[in-house]
């Protein structure tokens, strides 16, 4: 018998009713054969609130007890969710992370899945029973309660799925699938049948926050296909999988932005061996992580210029580190910019497609848009623009690579 584990997000089980609903979608999968293990998030802004209330008593909660207040959301739906199959006929079991077990390291907040102990939800399901699993929560080798991260529930049901060595995975959300480019920006963005995990990394680390990134690093190490639909249709939305030859033919297969970056740009430093270590120690001692880089010969002999960027939040304290530097190591100026965005496109296809990176270029110059820094992958080229072109900038990729058209296979 086929076996579906199927992760119902926040907005899914927001109220009673979309529970209901929840309920009665997995009933039909039962009916129609299958297996069935729910792994449900806690209901929508609920874990916020969780949050705020420890904020309220200190701006720095004890973290072991964070992890305790937090997981609490998820007990909430589970035990809804099998209240509601119940009623309806459908026997059914929740369980917290720590009774089935999760098993997880010590890191709360963050911690990491090191092992899932399936005997007892084979049990259940072997007696016909739905077995519905708290997302996000596991916990480690003391018996301590841990959560796996914002967004953890999906990595909870990857998991879940790949210990069980179930057939699919399907991520039940607000969105109907993953598309070509934000749909918010452009109407003509297109729904994609089929993506690579490694696709979806990209696109995902690019600002796609459709998957928690390390439950899709999860299902391509265990090669667990992920299924990303809507709980409010019965729309088949975009399988996350393997790549398959055919993916390789279409050469980009997404348009992706990100304004959360600024650049800094240090002007003439001494061209000598080991200034960039020197430039870029203090920085990653601070734990910030610098993503694009860029190093040109200064019009001056014998000096460079240097430029990169890093996440937003952390763009002050980059800056202030920087400063104190080139004090040692000498520089003229440093600059900074807050307004850049980051457009990249991303496709399998590119490693055996040339001219893409130019294709890409002529389409930004072709609207005017200055491209400050290139940096380029296997299977992404991203550009750093002015951030008030961004949509302008999308929307020129999206139409030079054809991303509206359907793709051969999606046609058959
Ligand atoms: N409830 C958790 C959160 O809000 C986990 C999840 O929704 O996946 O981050
Ligand atoms: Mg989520």
């Amino acid at each position: 018998m086929p076996l579906i584990v199927q992760k119902y997000g926040g907005t899914s089980v927001g109220d009673l009713q979309r529970i209901k609903n929840v309920a009665q979608r997995v009933i039909r999968t039962k009916k129609e054969g299958n297996q069935v293990v729910v792994v449900v998030s806690a209901m929508a802004g609920e874990t916020d609130k969780l949050i705020r209330m420890a904020q309220e008593i200190t701006p720095t909660p004890d973290e072991r007890e964070l992890d305790v207040l937090i997981s609490t959301g998820e007990q909430v739906s589970i035990a809804l969710l099998a209240i509601a199959l119940k009623s309806m006929g459908c026997d059914a079991k929740s369980y917290l992370g720590f009774q089935i077990k999760i098993a997880t390291d010590s890191a709360f907040g963050k911690a990491r899945i090191t092992g899932i102990e399936s005997e007892k939800i084979f049990e259940d399901l072997k007696e016909g029973r739905v077995v519905v699993v708290a997302g996000f929560q596991g916990v480690d080798e003391e018996g301590n309660i841990t959560t796996l991260g914002r967004g953890g529930s999906d990595t909870t049901a990857v998991a879940i799925a790949a210990a069980l060595k179930a057939d699919v995975c399907e991520i039940y959300t607000d969105v109907d699938g993953i598309y070509t480019t934000d749909p918010n920006i452009y109407s003509k963005a297109r729904k994609l049948s089929k993506i690579s995990y490694d696709e979806m990394l990209e696109m995902a680390s690019l600002g796609a926050k459709v998957l928690q990134i390390r439950s899709v690093e999860f299902a391509k190490k265990y090669n667990v296909p992920i299924h990303v639909r809507s709980s409010f249709n019965d729309q088949p939305g975009t399988i996350v999988c393997e790549e398959e030859e055919e993916m390789e033919r279409v050469v980009v297969s997404g348009v992706t932005y990100n304004k959360n970056e600024a650049k800094i740009e240090v002007m003439r430093v001494p061209d000598v061996p080991g200034v960039a270590a020197k430039l870029f120690k203090p920085i990653a001692e601070a734990n910030i992580v610098v993503d694009m880089i860029i190093q040109t010969s200064s019009a001056d002999k014998g000096y460079a210029d240097v430029a990169f960027t890093v996440p937003k939040p952390d763009f002050p304290k980059a800056l202030q580190i920087v400063k104190e530097t080139i004090k040692e190591i000498g520089g003229k100026e440093v600059l900074s910019d807050e307004n850049i965005a980051k457009v990249s496109i991303v496709g399998v296809g590119m490693r055996s497609h040339s001219n893409i990176a130019s294709q890409m270029f002529s389409a930004l110059a072709k609207e005017g848009i200055n491209i400050q820094m290139i940096s380029t992958s296997e299977i992404k080229i991203s550009c750093i623009i002015d951030s008030k072109y961004t949509e302008l900038a999308v929307r020129a990729l999206h139409d030079a690579f054809e991303l509206d058209k359907p793709t051969v296979t999606e046609e058959r």
